[in-house]
C-alpha cells in the first residue's frame, strides 16, 4: 500500500502503464483503466493457476497506477516528462547534471523505446556504444531522433540499442565487458503495447518473441557469454511451451511477461547498471 505521495518517477510509469499522455483528466483515466482491465482481470483465467497468477500481478499494477495518476490529478501539480512528451532543445543545457544524488529512472520514450543512459550503435554500428542522453520529435510529428553525449543526434531507425538483454525474448547485444543492462528490446516494448490494443494478435507476437530468442542466442554465443546464451534458450523454450496454450492463456502469459520485464526496468535507474 502507498503511504506517500506519488513522485513524478512513480506518476510516469503509471501513465505509461495505463498508456495515457498527459495531459490526463479523470475521465480519460477511468476509461483507460477500464480498457485494460478488462484484459486483464483474473476472473478471465479462472482454471489456470500461473495465468491467474500473471492477471493478478497486472490487474493489481493497473490498480495501484490508476490510483497514483488520480492523486496526481487531484494534487495540480506539472505533469511528469515520462510519456516522449517532453521535447529537448540542442541548445538546452542538460537538466540532469551529476550533482542530483539518487537520480529517478529516465522516462521512456515511446516512439524509440530508449531512455537516457542506454547505449546505442550507430549506424553502420561497427563504433563504440554511444550514451543516450534524450530523445526528441520534429514538430510535424515525424522524424525522431535520438539524442548522444557530445556526439548532436542520430535518426532513431539508424540506431541500435547497446550492451542489453531482453528478459522476455532474450535478444541481446555487447560489448559484455562494462555489463549489460537486463530491459525489455524496443521490439517488446513495440509488441507489449501491439498485445493491448489487439489481443488477436497474441499468436504473431509469440512467434515473434521465439524467433528473437533463436537470434539471441547466436548473438549471446558470438559474445561468449553463457548467462546471456541461458536467457535466450530459456526464453525460447517458454516461447516454445506457449505454442500449445489456448488464446486466452496465450494473452494473459505474454502480458505478465511484458508486465514484469517493464516494471523491473524501470526500477531501475538509468545508467546504474
Ligand atoms: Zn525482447
Amino acid at each position: 500500500m502507498r503511504t506517500r505521495s506519488p513522485s513524478s518517477r512513480d506518476c510516469a510509469r503509471a501513465l505509461w502503464i495505463l498508456g495515457l499522455t498527459p495531459p490526463v483528466s479523470e475521465r480519460d483515466l477511468a476509461a483507460a483503466f477500464r480498457a485494460r482491465i478488462s484484459k486483464a482481470h483474473p476472473d478471465r483465467h479462472v482454471g489456470s493457476t500461473t495465468l491467474t497468477d500473471a492477471a493478478t500481478t497486472m490487474t493489481l499494477a493497473l490498480t495501484e497506477a490508476r490510483s497514483v495518476v488520480s492523486d496526481w490529478i487531484a494534487s495540480g501539480r506539472d505533469w511528469p516528462d515520462g510519456s516522449g512528451r517532453r521535447v529537448l532543445r540542442f541548445d538546452e543545457p542538460e537538466p540532469w547534471p551529476e550533482r542530483e544524488p539518487e537520480p529517478e529512472p529516465a522516462p521512456v520514450c515511446r516512439h524509440t523505446g530508449l531512455r537516457r543512459g542506454d547505449r546505442v550503435r550507430v549506424w553502420p554500428y561497427d563504433g563504440d556504444p554511444e550514451v543516450v542522453t534524450g530523445t526528441e520529435r520534429d514538430a510535424r510529428g515525424g522524424q525522431a531522433w535520438v539524442l548522444l553525449a557530445g556526439a548532436g543526434a542520430a535518426r532513431a531507425e539508424r540506431t541500435q540499442l547497446a550492451a542489453y538483454s531482453c528478459p522476455v525474448c532474450g535478444l541481446c547485444a555487447g560489448p559484455v565487458e562494462a555489463g549489460v543492462v537486463v530491459r525489455p528490446c524496443p521490439t517488446c516494448l513495440i509488441d507489449l503495447r501491439r498485445l493491448e490494443a489487439r489481443p488477436d494478435e497474441a499468436s504473431r507476437i509469440r512467434s515473434g518473441i521465439e524467433a528473437r530468442a533463436t537470434t539471441g542466442r547466436l548473438a549471446a554465443e558470438r559474445l561468449e557469454d553463457p548467462s546471456l546464451t541461458d536467457r535466450a534458450e530459456r526464453r525460447r523454450h517458454w516461447a516454445r511451451r506457449l505454442r500449445q496454450a489456448s488464446a486466452e492463456d496465450l494473452h494473459a502469459a505474454l502480458l505478465g511477461a511484458f508486465g514484469r520485464a517493464f516494471e523491473r526496468w524501470s526500477e531501475s535507474r538509468a545508467g546504474a547498471e
